[in-house]
């Protein structure tokens, strides 16, 4: 045997061996996993120290038309507990789910009213309050020790989010009605519209997951015409081309990327799920006064 082949040996024995005297650190943590970026944020503030967190769709990914990776298999069969949106969101969850033999999955959305068919609930604070709260109560229920810190990580965090919806309603209050009129990629913002009054048309549905026809653009753009839309916006997560076409035609400007369904990396405008929401509102705002 090579003297590089027993190093390596020694190696792996030694990373795969649990240490006599690392108890106390990462092998005690509850094992969580997120669905989707945004969910890994809001998991992560109110876990804290206690919860170690894998995200399975990245920041900027698709978590509508997301391939699961068998890497992806293994973390759930080692997670103490997943986190899912709901809502008909990850449809392709449940194989992996199924699979895994996995029971303890928690539906942050429970206890929203649902907007019809649209999953992305999150892009209303209030609901996101709901979903924290979800959080707070389905870890304490697994892991009792460590409830005071939840239910603290889960009340500071809900004051910043109040401060959170405080903000955009005061941001939108100084826009007329009439000027809330924007164009995005896919309806992923119904929650939003509802919540602080602006109205988002889109090409595509409430998934990505199919197309738009050009039937579905012509309708837009002569709703577009009609209903007076003050910009465009192209999505991290979706293709910007069609949307440039449409600026193209109606001679609507583009107003930036709105985040819908993920956060950017660390680097980017959105890193966790306040500043994505803050960022979203900024930019709506600002076309709104600039058009
Ligand atoms: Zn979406």
């Amino acid at each position: 045997m090579s003297a590089s082949l027993l190093r390596r040996m020694l190696y792996l024995l030694a990373v795969a061996m649990p240490l006599a005297g690392s108890h106390a650190t990462a092998a005690e943590k509850l094992k969580a996993v997120a669905s989707f970026s945004i969910l890994g944020d809001l998991v992560s503030q109110v876990g804290g120290e206690r919860v170690e967190v894998k995200t399975l769709v990245g920041p900027n990914g698709d978590a509508h038309v997301y391939e699961p990776k068998p890497d992806d298999a293994r973390s759930i069969a080692a997670a103490d507990i997943i986190f899912v949106n709901g809502l008909g969101f990850e449809g392709w969850l449940g194989r992996l789910r199924d699979a895994s033999g996995k029971a303890n999955v928690i539906t942050l959305s429970a206890g929203v009213t649902p907007n019809g068919i649209d999953p992305h609930a999150w892009q209303s604070v209030p609901n996101t309050r709901i979903y924290v709260r979800n959080i707070a109560q389905s870890l304490c229920a697994l892991d009792a020790a460590g409830c005071p810190a939840y239910k603290a990580n889960a009340e500071a965090y809900e004051l910043q989010l109040q401060a959170l919806d405080a903000d955009i309603r005061e941001m939108f209050a100084a826009i007329p009605q009439d000027r809330r009129i924007v164009i995005t990629s896919h309806d992923a913002f119904g929650y939003f519209a509802r919540e602080y009054g602006v109205t988002f048309l889109a090409p595509e549905g409430v998934s990505t997951d199919s197309e738009a026809s050009a039937q579905d653009v012509a309708r837009l753009i002569r709703q577009i015409r009609e209903k007076k839309a003050v910009a465009l916006f192209v999505e991290s997560i979706s293709d910007p081309r069609l949307i440039d076409q449409i600026s193209r035609e109606t001679g609507i400007k583009a107003g930036g990327a709105l985040y819908s369904d993920a956060l950017s990396d660390e680097q980017g405008p959105a890193a966790t799920y306040i500043a994505m929401m803050r960022q979203n509102a900024i930019l709506l705002v600002k076309a709104m006064q600039e058009s």
